[in-house]
């Protein structure tokens, strides 16, 4: 994907202000979820969203807004770790399918640093406390997880912890904007339509606009 970061000191004052900012901001790592900003300081650009009143980061990577047309941009981090997920690490990765009981997730960050390794878990929500009839995740959902087991080179992983569940999503029915109903599902803010979700509490403490 090809976008243009413009220079951030362009559109800054003083040196000194400068310096500032930049320490600020630059080389901050943020995650799918993190909110960034208020949608009325920044408008959502690439590697964002709007969630709520915010805009929230929708990839891993760096923070890198675009200071003259005040647009969030995530570009993808310089720099990322060749570890390899074991047992008892958490996730965050992208719901690539998903059935009743087991999704397919590209591993984006393990333990929170970003992995360029290109590696996909297995997520098993047969043992969800939550039992239900439909997927707790959708497909293109950006979800943490614990990995439970690597046995056979397999990342197997587990939605069963607080901090685990959604980061991000959008209405299935018409793409927009989602809110949280406690941590089970979402409503959409704009065509009202209501999907089961198990939320992670990052993503029901976002969506209530609570820092
Ligand atoms: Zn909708």
């Amino acid at each position: 994907m090809v976008y243009q970061i413009q220079e951030v000191n362009a559109a800054l004052g003083t040196d000194d202000q400068k310096s500032r900012m930049r320490e600020k901001i630059s080389s901050r790592l943020v995650l799918p979820g993190d909110s960034l900003a208020t949608q009325e300081e920044f408008e959502a650009g690439f590697g964002s969203a709007l969630s709520g009143d915010n805009v929230v980061a929708t990839r891993v990577g760096e923070l890198s807004p675009d200071m003259v047309n005040r647009v969030m941009i995530v570009k993808p981090a310089r720099q990322d770790i060749a570890k390899l997920p074991e047992k008892g690490d958490y996730v965050v990765g992208t719901v690539q399918s998903a059935a009743s009981s087991i999704a397919q997730v590209r591993i984006d960050a393990i333990n929170d640093i970003p992995s360029s390794k290109d590696l996909s878990g297995m997520l098993s929500m047969r043992d969800e406390r939550h039992r239900r009839s439909s997927s707790p995740v959708r497909s293109a959902d950006v979800i943490r997880a614990k990995v439970i087991s690597t046995t056979n080179a397999i990342y197997h992983l587990s939605l069963d912890d607080p901090r685990c569940g959604v980061l991000y999503t959008v209405c299935s029915a018409c793409g927009g904007r989602v809110i949280a109903l406690g941590r089970g599902a979402v409503k959409c803010t704009e065509c009202g339509t209501v999907d089961d979700r198990l939320l992670s509490e990052d993503f029901v403490t976002y969506s209530r606009g609570v820092h």
